[in-house]
């Protein structure tokens, strides 16, 4: 290459006549004698370390010095060349100390100048000298030192404050001491249900139910059962599994997650996000097992009550829960979805099951009732292992008893006596009184008690319309693949619900000639047991007039 042409080819045109004459004057020499040109203006030098000290004396500008303080490698040396000469080509000045950030554009590694000698010639410069930090060191005044020093100080105030809210975060979302967190720092949202507000209250007056309610959840057995329960568990899978469509993509938040089962189902039917919640130290098993089965990047397992915990999304697509105790509403914790309902999901989001329907029937004889129930139940602690254990028969009418009986103990059609939506109910109405009324059956003759049981149900749509109030989860289900119900009634499945029985304390009088009966049926929170349930029940016939009773679930 002519030197013309490294001249003419360059992006740098207006050369000074002095610089013509020298490129004139080496033309007459040797063709491939290099020629530098300097890096702060037009002149052109043989070598490269001549250019160097050029610059170094009409400039004070250190090339070596910058080199080295920056600890350039040849591509930082090439970066460096072509920063100063873009700089010098835009007519801008060069900063009072070039740093290692003015070079980081990679953009630099481009020559400014084509076949640029300086960079041809960069062996040519003396190694870079000792390093660089220590050279400086030395040169560091007392002031810079009190000045970094002061410095430094601040950067590790702010560190501690990150780490201490970093902590807090990490706290809140891990700690099991969820409810008990009276301080400023907790994130209980905002209109928190009253309920959870008491037993929060109650907490602190040492009265806390919520507290053994939470821990009975961390034990293994109880979720075994719930886990073996197939018709509980493989209900919430069919359902999820064959509405895959109704998943795919959505963000779901799943109420009480225990193990993490239903969670994972979600995640399977290709849920963008779960958002899985629970109060009891379960959730570290949930976690656990989240990871194991490689669905960590899809499920955030929080530890909270769900009132409480700040949640990663403002609204969700789905919740699903399995909030339901005995006889439907024994602990209370469907309030607590129905909260989170109102707060996180979406105006069209859906509920996860969506209906749920309770039934009572009268129990009569004869059949099963009352003999056999009664010597195994009442008369059997009259004679246990030849003790007399009577004392334990005082007040044994007055609770409700959890058990699976036969379908033959049943004295009439099942009578319907509340379907709730679970897109609309309200906690109000979870307290109620309903009527209710059937037909004694031919052979029934004395009424011995009421037997209470619930169907789930799992609508595809929240504004599904086929769900009658009197559906059963049988007929429902039949209506096609897509809907999902159970039954924990006698005439399906037993199920860990099983159902309630209630004893008629009177049954030896009750001999019920009418076919006709009718009365109502109420539930309330018993005082002493916010989770508990009082289940009134009146009955009337004509000519037997209106009795009734009220029982204890606790
Ligand atoms: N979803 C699991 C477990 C259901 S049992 C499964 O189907 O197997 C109900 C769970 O809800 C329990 O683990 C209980 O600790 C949790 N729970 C009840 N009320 C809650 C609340 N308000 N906030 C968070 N978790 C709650």
């Amino acid at each position: 290459m002519s030197k013309k042409e490294a001249r003419s080819d360059s992006d740098i045109s207006d050369v000074s006549d002095e610089q013509e004459w020298l490129n004139e004057d080496d033309d007459e020499g040797d063709e491939e004698t290099v020629q530098v040109i300097s890096l702060l203006d037009d002149r052109v030098f043989p070598d490269a370390m001549s250019m160097v000290s050029y610059c170094k004396e009409k400039y004070g500008f250190d090339f070596l010095a910058v080199r080295d303080r920056l600890q350039l490698d040849f591509h930082g040396t090439v970066k460096l060349i072509n920063f100063i000469r873009q700089r010098v080509h835009e007519g801008s000045t060069l900063p009072d100390e070039i740093s290692a950030k003015d070079l980081e554009d990679d953009a630099y590694l481009k020559p400014i100048l084509d076949d640029d000698a300086l960079i041809m010639c960069l062996d040519d410069l003396p190694e870079p000298s000792a390093p660089v930090k220590e050279a400086k060191q030395s040169e560091v005044s007392p002031e810079d030192l009190i000045k970094r020093n002061s410095e430094l100080q601040s950067e590790l105030e702010a560190l501690a404050k990150q780490f201490n809210n970093y902590r807090l975060a990490v706290q809140q979302t891990l700690d099991t001491r969820w409810g008990e967190d009276d301080t400023e720092t907790s994130t209980k949202a905002p209109g928190a249900p009253s309920r959870a507000q008491d037993s929060l209250d109650a907490g602190k007056a040492g009265n806390d139910y919520s507290e053994s309610y939470f821990a009975s959840y961390a034990r293994n057995e109880i979720h075994e059962t719930m886990l073996k329960d197939r018709v509980r568990t493989d209900a919430y899978r069919d359902f999820i599994y064959r509405n895959k469509h109704l998943f795919a993509g959505k963000v779901v938040l799943d109420i009480g997650c225990g193990t993490g089962i239903l969670s994972m189902f979600c995640a399977k039917a290709g849920a963008k996000q779960v958002i899985a919640v629970d109060n009891s130290a379960i959730i570290d098993k949930a976690r656990e097992i989240i990871f194991d089965n490689g669905l960590d990047d899809k499920i955030v397992c929080l530890h909270g009550r769900v009132e409480e915990v700040t949640l990663p999304v403002k609204q969700v697509d789905i919740i699903v829960s399995e909030w339901m105790g005995y006889c439907l509403l024994y602990e209370a914790m469907l309030p607590s979805v129905l909260w989170a309902r109102d707060r996180y999901l979406k105006p069209d989001g859906l509920l996860v099951p969506s209906h749920a329907n309770m039934w009572i029937s009268p129990i009569a004889s004869p059949g099963y009732f009352p003999d056999e129930y009664l010597t195994d139940h009442i008369d059997f602690w009259r004679d246990v292992y030849g003790f007399d254990m009577k004392a334990m028969q005082a007040n044994i009418y007055d609770d409700v008893r959890v058990d699976v009986l036969p379908s033959d103990c049943l004295a009439s059609a099942p009578c319907a006596f509340s379907m709730l939506d679970l897109h609309t109910v309200k906690v109000e109405d979870l307290v109620f009184t309903k009527p209710w009324h059937t037909k004694f059956s031919e052979n029934a003759s004395t009424l011995f008690g009421f037997l209470i049981w619930f169907d789930i149900f799992f609508a595809p749509s929240r504004d599904d319309k086929t769900i009658a109030d009197t559906a059963t989860a049988a007929d429902w289900a039949a209506g096609g693949p897509e809907r999902v119900a159970f039954t924990t009634g006698p005439a399906g499945e037993p199920t860990h619900w099983k159902q309630g029985v209630v004893i008629n304390k009177e049954y030896a009088e009750a001999k019920i000639t009418s076919k006709e009966l009718q009365g109502e049926i109420s539930f309330s929170i018993p005082e002493s047991y916010t989770r508990g349930l009082n289940i009134g029940i009146t009955w009337e016939a004509p000519q037997h007039g209106k009795k009734g009773d009220t029982w204890l679930l606790h």
